[in-house]
């Protein structure tokens, strides 16, 4: 197996003959900028762009400082290092200048580097080079966007676990169970005349029972890792003018939704995100549920339902000061009661008595004042209490479709095959399901992929 990931990166070593150019820090960022050079003219480009004694590239991975050139004169004053290949992030010759942050700088160190040769690089090349030239399998590069546009610290968990190679490494270890289990059934193939004795079928089939269990608990993995990334998702609902929307933007911490006196202003759904205690929330408001003979109000009011369906959490508002009405105790009762929190609003304001028979019901009910913001921390808690457990697969998770396509497929295969073994079905059509198996990890892994992708 180890043979084979090597074989491949070493097919797969691309010669790039452009040397590429980037700023890596956006201007803006702070108070330094970074251009980074990769390709076989790098360090070449690198000395006139930056000069220092020794040249640049003499002592690689050592922070030298210099002048920045271009035009001829001296721009800036800066730090730069250099990578030989292959030991850089491409694979590649790889040189980085750190100078000041200014945009203007930066345009004219990286349009210099053009003039000398280099060509500006597209989004992503140098994760691409990486991947090419065999530093990366494809789950890391796909992680490294991931990690840059994590917004939240589970979303980034996951992100780092994925680049750095971790769900890499379970995808191998799946990929040597099923070697370990195909290469002793081709052994029944190769030796058809010794029959293969009893403890050597038991320990096949628990071999392959173990890579199943595992592979089950990647391909669950994915729900989590969908709403660790993109953000779980709580919609508030409940009759017009509750106060939806003041708890929207209360939630939020901006003035994401109009509050207004009028019943029926939100028609449409409005939506922001947040994250609390390092997971992220998409906060969903709806338009108010009543009759209504308005189309505009009756569609917000449709799309309010499907996107309730979805929801990991439904927060039914209430309107402490006006009463419970049979409304609410409908919209309540349309829910399973583990992902519906009741929520009663405008507690600033005189409560009825009757309210009591509510909260001393079973229902998990908390008072809260959107105006003024009493309650809200109760409630945050609340929320996350009641938000889905995260199945992950040892802290691993999938993010992608794409991940889970080919796990489950990988998972069809091997059932299959543990079916037939159980069934005695002939050893050549089980290789073939645990060869498919094999195929689907690859592809993961991005060992034998297509151009397209
Ligand atoms: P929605 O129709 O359910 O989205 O309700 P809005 O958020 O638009 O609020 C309707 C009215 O109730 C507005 O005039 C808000 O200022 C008011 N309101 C919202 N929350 C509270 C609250 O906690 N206390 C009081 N006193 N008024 C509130």
């Amino acid at each position: 197996l180890q043979g084979e990931v090597c074989c491949y990166r070493i097919l797969n070593h691309m010669d790039f003959v452009e040397t590429i150019v980037a700023i890596s820090t956006p201007p803006g960022a702070g108070g330094v900028g970074i251009i980074r050079l990769s390709g076989p003219r790098a360090i070449e480009l690198g000395r006139t762009l930056f000069r220092t004694t020794p040249p640049l590239g003499s002592r690689t991975r050592r922070v030298e400082y210099g002048k920045v050139y271009a035009r001829g004169c001296e721009v800036d004053t800066g730090l730069a290092w250099t990578f030989e290949k292959p030991h850089s992030y491409t694979g590649e010759d790889t040189v980085e200048i750190s100078c000041h942050g200014s945009p203007l700088i930066l345009e004219i160190v990286v349009n210099e580097a053009i003039k000398q040769g280099a060509r500006l690089a597209e989004a992503g090349e140098f994760t691409r080079r990486a991947f090419l030239n065999g530093r990366l399998d494809l789950l890391q590069a796909e992680a490294v966007i991931d990690l840059i546009q994590a917004g939240s610290e589970a979303g980034l968990e996951d992100a780092y676990g994925l680049a750095g190679g971790r769900l890499s490494a379970e995808v191998r270890r799946l990929k040597a169970g099923l070697v370990r289990v195909l290469s002793r059934v081709e052994v029944g193939l190769d030796f058809s005349d010794e029959d293969i004795d009893a403890t050597s079928q038991t320990e096949i089939v628990e071999d392959l029972r173990r890579t199943l269990v595992h592979a089950k608990q990647l391909a669950d993995s994915f729900t989590a890792g969908l709403r660790r990334q993109q953000g779980y998702l709580v919609v508030l609902t409940g009759r017009p003018n509750v106060g939806k929307s003041t708890l929207l933007n209360n939630l939020l911490d901006e003035d994401r939704a109009i509050v207004t006196p009028i019943p029926g202003t939100t028609r449409d759904l409005v939506e922001g995100k947040t994250s609390w205690q390092g997971r992220p929330i998409r906060i969903v408001d709806t338009a108010g549920m009543r009759d209504s003979s308005d189309p505009i109000e009756r569609e917000g009011i449709n799309r309010a339902c499907k996107v309730m369906a979805e929801a990991d959490l439904v927060i039914v508002v209430g309107d402490a000061s006006a009463g419970w009405s049979e409304e609410d105790e409908r919209l309540v009762e349309s829910h399973d009661s583990d992902r519906c929190l009741v929520v009663l609003n405008k507690m600033d304001l005189p409560r009825l008595s009757e309210l009591d028979d509510l909260i001393h019901s079973t229902r998990t009910v908390v008072e809260i004042s959107a105006l003024t913001g009493s309650g809200k921390d109760l409630l945050i808690q609340k929320i996350l209490d009641m938000l889905p457990y995260d199945h992950t697969a040892n802290g691993m998770v999938l993010t992608r479709q794409r991940h889970q396509d080919c796990i489950s497929r990988m998972v069809n295969h091997a059932e299959t095959a543990f079916e037939m073994i159980g069934a005695g079905e002939p050893d050549e059509c089980i290789a073939v399901e645990l060869q498919d198996g094999l195929v689907s990890l690859g592809e993961l892994l991005g060992e034998d992929v297509g151009d397209d992708l």
